[in-house]
């Protein structure tokens, strides 16, 4: 399987479903990751967090994603997705970790090969 982003190629079984694409583990981190994450929303949230304190810079989306996060320990995206599509959409979500991951309250840690969207201990 070929990386859509970056086109190499992927080693069996560690394909990454980004949307409609597949990604190779690299890639999928870099499209999670706000380093890449050019979305002024996202940096308006960053910005705004600073200004506020930590409890009311928080969207409800974010807060429900971090209980979320703080109850399970931890989640790969698609379980993750699954776990939120009853309150938001994962377009939603995957902006809000993005945004998250920015202020550094929540990290993405390689589990077995996983990608898993943790609370920043
Ligand atoms: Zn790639």
């Amino acid at each position: 399987m070929e990386c859509k982003k970056c086109k190499a190629l992927i080693p069996k079984g560690e394909e990454r479903a980004h949307k409609n694409d597949v990604l190779c583990e690299d890639c999928y981190i870099d499209v999670l990751s706000p380093a890449v994450f050019c979305d002024p929303w996202a940096s308006f949230t960053a910005e705004s967090f600073k200004k506020n304190n930590r409890t009311t810079a928080f969207t409800e989306s974010q807060k429900i994603i971090l209980k979320v996060l703080r109850e399970t320990g931890g989640l790969d995206s698609n379980d993750l997705a699954e776990n939120l599509k009853d309150q938001i959409s994962w377009e939603d979500g995957e902006r809000d970790c993005a945004a998250m991951h920015r202020m550094g309250e929540i990290s993405f840690e390689n589990r077995n090969g996983a990608v898993f969207i943790c609370i920043k201990e």
